[in-house]
């Protein structure tokens, strides 16, 4: 694609950056039929490629118009069009500079200003998150008063309660059974400390179970995966200065083989850490250093080798799901169902399996009626396995397909965790219907 930048913009390393990946997309079109938004509304600007014209128009111009806006808030980063694209366009890093570019410059209504820094006050701090969802309970009462992205906010708490706090959350040390093979971090999230304390608790018991020391330092949190793509880069920046501080200081003094992940979500964000500060001479090195060390918990058990093996269970079937941050931000496709195989159970292939849900982070309250048509339509995919339950490796599909199926979904090294002799994966509690 021919760009038309000036030297005087060019001088900016984010415009630089820019410029050499608009370079590389030659018009082809293959990305449209992996993206989801476009294969619902075919709208051109609302593809991959429509979307890189506007972001194109936006950055050499300098203005942001609200038609860009419009279309790059449909994105859902799902990054299926990096996957199908020939040429290696690094749509992400294009759409995450748009979005801060919005952020910083593009003035929204007030209501969605308000709404957005709401979420990025409330998500990323679990204290903050468990308050609110606690206040949300008797506001189910009064939701038919409340605002409509407000009544949706309200309406994603889990009816089956709140989980109490899982005490894996707190700093500390659990030592491998057996002789030691792996010292590895454990990324604890922010959304998951409070929703999906089971998932951390699986995976510390699978982690020793394979030889693994677990650490849960002190300070780290939020890997800042939801401010940033809410184009909120600073605050971003900030969650991630605090993880790599506190693995830094874990790796110096006592070293560490891994950051071990359990939300793919963050580790797309995670493993960015060197290109998020690939400009700051102060956090480069170090920043590298945890991008580096990452690993999603699937890579690690499966370079650990052995089979959990699981006679007892039957042979369930389980219908995989991939999550978009697995499996397009990650290109982790394969160590899930092997591992899940491996464990005994008969994995099932999902249709349309590019296809995002629609969880997206905060993608499902902030464009609720794109979600809800993904969500269902991945719903409607699930039922066709005619499996007995669904696998992932993200807590937000989770929350977002439990409103459109009663298919009880599990975290894959909760199965693995069962396999092993740990306990009976409980399902997701049904969330509240579509549409409500
Ligand atoms: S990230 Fe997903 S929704 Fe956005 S343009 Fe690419 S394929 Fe479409
Ligand atoms: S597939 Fe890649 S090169 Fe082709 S239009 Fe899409 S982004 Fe551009």
């Amino acid at each position: 694609m021919q760009t038309n930048f000036t030297p005087v913009q060019l001088a900016d390393a984010g415009v630089q950056e820019a410029d050499s990946i608009l370079r590389k997309c030659v018009h082809c079109g293959f990305c449209l039929s992996t993206c989801p938004t476009y294969a619902l509304l075919g709208d051109e600007r609302d593809s991959p490629r429509g979307r890189i014209y506007l972001m194109k128009d936006m950055l050499e111009s300098g203005e942001v118009r609200d038609t860009a806006v419009r279309h790059i808030d449909r994105c859902l980063s799902c990054l299926a069009c990096t996957t199908s694209c020939p040429s290696g366009v690094d749509y992400m890093h294009l759409v995450d500079s748009a979005r801060a570019r919005i952020e910083g410059e593009y003035t929204r209504p007030l209501s969605d200003r308000l709404f957005r820094a709401l979420l990025a006050v409330l998500l990323p701090r679990p204290w903050l998150f468990r308050l609110s969802l606690i206040a949300a309970i008797p506001g189910r009462w009064v939701a038919w008063a409340l605002p409509a992205r407000l009544r949706r906010l309200v309406a994603t708490a889990p009816r089956g309660g709140i989980p109490a706090p899982s005490p894996i959350h707190a700093p500390q040390v659990f030592a491998a059974h057996g002789p030691r093979r792996k010292r590895v971090a454990l990324v604890q999230g922010c959304v998951q400390q409070v929703l999906g304390g089971r998932i951390s608790e699986a995976t510390v018991r699978v982690m020793r179970g394979r030889g693994c020391e677990v650490v849960v330092s002190e300070g780290a949190g939020c890997c800042g995966a939801l401010p940033h793509h809410l184009g909120r880069l600073d605050e971003a920046k900030a969650f991630a200065k605090r993880n790599i501080a506190a693995w830094i200081r874990e790796d110096t003094e006592r070293g560490l083989d891994a950051i071990v992940l359990n939300a793919s979500g963050c580790g797309t964000t995670l493993r960015d850490y060197g290109h998020m500060f690939a400009d700051d001479p102060e956090w480069r090195d170090r920043a590298a250093r945890v991008a580096a060390l990452a690993r999603d918990v699937s890579e690690v058990l499966t370079d650990l080798g052995g089979s959990t093996g699981a006679d007892l269970l039957g042979a369930p079937s389980i219908a995989y799901h991939d999550s978009c941050s697995l499996r397009h931000g990650q290109g982790i496709t394969r160590q899930p169902r092997d591992l899940l195989a491996k464990a005994g159970f008969v994995v099932a292939e999902v249709g349309e399996g590019h296809m995002c849900c629609g969880a997206a982070g905060t993608y499902n309250v902030l464009q609720p009626e794109i979600a809800d048509q993904l969500g269902a339509r991945k719903a409607a995919n699930l039922a066709q396995t005619g499996a007995g339950a669904m696998a992932c490796a993200n807590l937000g599909c989770m929350l977002h397909l439990a409103r459109f199926t009663d298919l009880p979904m599990v975290h894959t090294v909760e199965l693995l965790d069962w396999a092993a002799g740990g306990p009976r994966p409980e399902p997701m509690a049904r969330g509240p219907v579509a549409n409500q």
